[in-house]
C-alpha cells in the first residue's frame, strides 16, 4: 500500500442518510450513498471510480450470469469509541479473495486498489458508519466476469466493486439447525473453500426444505459419507467438548473463516485447548446426550458468534444447554467485540484504523 492511486470521484447529488431509518436495518438492503469500482482490461485493473451507489450498465451475455465467475467477500467497519473507523482484518479478507479468484481463474486484485478502495469509500460515507453499540459497517467487495461472450471460458474482462451497508445488531435467539445428509454443499477437489457465487445458489433450495421443517440454518456435511461435520454455510461451527473448544479443520470442503480464526486465536491466549480435526457428527450427538458436548456456536462475520440451541439430526431434535449459562462462547464473544470496538488494547494488530 505505496503507490496513491489515481481514482476519479464522482459525489452523489444528495445523501439518502437523512431518509435512513437507522432502527431498522434489514441486512444488507440499504446501502450508503457511494460505492466504488475498478475495471480489469487488457490484463490490468484500471478506471478507479467512486461514484453514486446505483445500477450499472451491462450486457446480458456476460459470462458471471451464465457460467458463474463471480467471488465475494464480507468484513466491518466498527466505529470505535474515540471515533475512529477500524477496519476489522481487511488483510486476511484481501487474502482470501485471491485465493478465491485464482481457483476461480479471475485476476488477482491488488492490495492496492482493495485497500485503497476500502479507505477511501469510507472516507466519503464516513457519516454511514453507525456509532451506536453493536452496530457496524459491512463492506462486500465482489468481482465479476464481464465478457459478453457466450463460450465457456475465462472472461477477458472484470469488475471489482466494494459496496458498504450499515447493519445493526444481530439479535437473534439461539439457532435450531438441521444436520444436512441429503444434498451437499462442497466436494473435495471442488470450489468450497473459495467465496464464489455458486456455492451459494446450490445451497438455496437445500436451506428453503430445512426452513419448510422448522430450522434456521443447516449444519453441512462432508459429501462422501455425511458423518462428519463440516459448517453452516455462511458461518464455521465451534463446539465446546470437555472444556476443549473443538471445530471442524479447514479444508477444500471449508471456508476458511476469519472470525473462526480470530476466535482460536482469542481462546489459545486465555489458555483454553483448541483442536481443529474432523468432528463427527456421531461424536457432537453423543456429546449432547452424555452432557460433555456443553456449547456450540456458529461464528462469521455477518453473524458474529450464534449459539446453537437445538439439532436436528434425522428426525430427531437434540438440545442443548440453555445459552444464557453459556460462559466459554460468551466470553469469547465479548473479547472479540472488545477488540473491534476499541475497548481493549488490539494485541493482535487487528484493527486497521481508516
Ligand atoms: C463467509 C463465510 C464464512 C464465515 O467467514 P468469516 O470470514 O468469518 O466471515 C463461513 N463459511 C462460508 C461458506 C462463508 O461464505
Amino acid at each position: 500500500m505505496n503507490d496513491i492511486l489515481d481514482m476519479t470521484i464522482t459525489k452523489a447529488a444528495e445523501s439518502r442518510l437523512t431518509v435512513t431509518d437507522f432502527s431498522q436495518l434489514p441486512f444488507g438492503k440499504v446501502f450508503s450513498d457511494h460505492m466504488f469500482i475498478a475495471e480489469y482490461d487488457n490484463c490490468e485493473w484500471g478506471n478507479l471510480q467512486i461514484l453514486p451507489y446505483g445500477p450499472i450498465p451491462m450486457s446480458p451475455a456476460i459470462s458471471a450470469l451464465h457460467y458463474g465467475q463471480a467471488i465475494f467477500e464480507g468484513m466491518k467497519a466498527y466505529r470505535q469509541e474515540s471515533g475512529k473507523i477500524s477496519v476489522f482484518r481487511g488483510d486476511k479478507n484481501f487474502e482470501r479473495f485471491n485465493k478465491s479468484a485464482a481457483r476461480m481463474s479471475m485476476p488477482a486484485i491488488t492490495k492496492d486498489i482493495f485497500m485503497q478502495g476500502i479507505a477511501a469509500l469510507i472516507e466519503i460515507d464516513e457519516r454511514w458508519v453507525p456509532a451506536q453499540e453493536g452496530y457496524s459497517l459491512y463492506i462486500r467487495p465482489v468481482m465479476f466476469a464481464t465478457d459478453p461472450y457466450l463460450g465457456v471460458r475465462p472472461s477477458d474482462k472484470y469488475t471489482f466493486a466494494l459496496l458498504t451497508t450499515p447493519t445493526g445488531p444481530y439479535y437473534s435467539k439461539a439457532l435450531k439447525v438441521k444436520i444436512e445428509t441429503e444434498f451437499t454443499r462442497a466436494d473435495e477437489g471442488g470450489v468450497g473453500f473459495a467465496k464464489t457465487a455458486g456455492n451459494y445458489a446450490r445451497s438455496l433450495y437445500p436451506f428453503a426444505e430445512a426452513q419448510k421443517e422448522g430450522f434456521d440454518q443447516l449444519i453441512w456435511t462432508d459429501a462422501v459419507s455425511h458423518e462428519y461435520i463440516e459448517e453452516a454455510g455462511t458461518a464455521n461451527l465451534i463446539f465446546v467438548i470437555n472444556g476443549k473448544l473443538v471445530t471442524p479443520s479447514v479444508r477444500s470442503t471449508v471456508l476458511d473463516g476469519v472470525t473462526r480464526d480470530t476466535i482460536i486465536m482469542l481462546a489459545r491466549k486465555q489458555g483454553l485447548e483448541v483442536e481443529e480435526r474432523r468432528v463427527s457428527v456421531k461424536e457432537i450427538l453423543d456429546g449432547i446426550e452424555t452432557g460433555n458436548v456443553t456449547d456450540a456456536f456458529a461464528a462469521g462475520t455477518a453473524a458474529t458468534v450464534t449459539p446453537i440451541g437445538e439439532i436436528g439430526y434425522q428426525g430427531k431434535i437434540y438440545t442443548l444447554t440453555d445459552p444464557s449459562t453459556r460462559t466459554i462462547s460468551s466470553g469469547i464473544a465479548k473479547m472479540l467485540n472488545d477488540i473491534r470496538y476499541g475497548i481493549v488494547p488490539d494485541e493482535f494488530g487487528w484493527n486497521w484504523i481508516v
